[in-house]
């Protein structure tokens, strides 16, 4: 088997995420900006951290739970510190762990991408193994053949991770790395011309942090 590697693709956050929520004051639901604050109350043997956001319209504030009645003890303190001095990346980590937003019940913006893609492309065959098993067979060449050959004949990889596992769709980020409408890249899935390991809807919400996508 041979890949042609293409693109790796790294997902990474332009801002913390909103969230939507009830707002009592404007009636009806709004959307909360992630303010980039933690409240902390530490009280004795127990600890309670929030993060705090806040109604757009409004400023009506929300404060979203991270940990509930903890002993001190049982958070490092590095992490502690991070919550005291409002650390920009840990509101960002916490405003899409997935864990936090489910306990909470909290609403997201699936329309609102507030994501950039950084992709760096690679032109060399960085997996090549040349063996005798069926898949050199396949593709009908010899175990000598030369490699721009088997790249022409099969496949690219398009490498996705997503380290702060944000929710996305997997047909709008491929439209936009291939050049293909949204339409397109859904035949393409459907016709399996193209996979992804692990198996992601094509067109529903997506999170995983690594994504590998084969592309016939
Ligand atoms: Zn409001």
């Amino acid at each position: 088997m041979s890949y042609h590697l293409t693109k790796e693709v790294t997902i990474k956050p332009t801002q913390g995420q909103q969230i939507i929520r009830n707002c009592s004051k404007c009636g009806g639901k709004s959307t909360y900006i992630n303010t980039e604050n933690f409240r902390v109350n530490a009280n004795g043997n127990a600890i309670d951290i929030w993060l705090i956001y806040q109604c757009e319209k409004c400023k009506t504030t929300y404060n979203l739970s991270i940990h509930e009645r903890i002993r001190p003890k049982s958070l490092p303190l590095e992490e502690y510190e991070k919550y005291l001095s409002n650390n920009q990346e840990l509101a960002w980590h916490v405003s899409y762990d997935g864990a936090v937003l489910k306990r909470n019940h909290v609403e997201i913006d699936m329309e609102k991408e507030c994501y950039s893609m950084e992709v760096i492309e690679s032109s060399e065959a960085n997996i090549v193994e040349k063996n005798n098993d069926s898949d050199t067979n396949i593709i009908g060449i010899d175990n000598d053949t030369d490699t721009n050959r088997i790249e022409q004949k099969y496949q690219q990889i398009i490498q996705i991770q997503n380290p702060y596992h944000i929710r996305f769709r997997m047909d709008r980020i491929l439209a936009d790395l291939l050049g293909r409408s949204r339409t397109e890249i859904k035949r393409w899935f459907d016709d399996g011309k193209i996979v992804s390991q692990p198996d992601c809807k094509v067109n529903k919400a997506c999170m995983q942090g690594n994504i590998k996508v084969h592309i016939l």
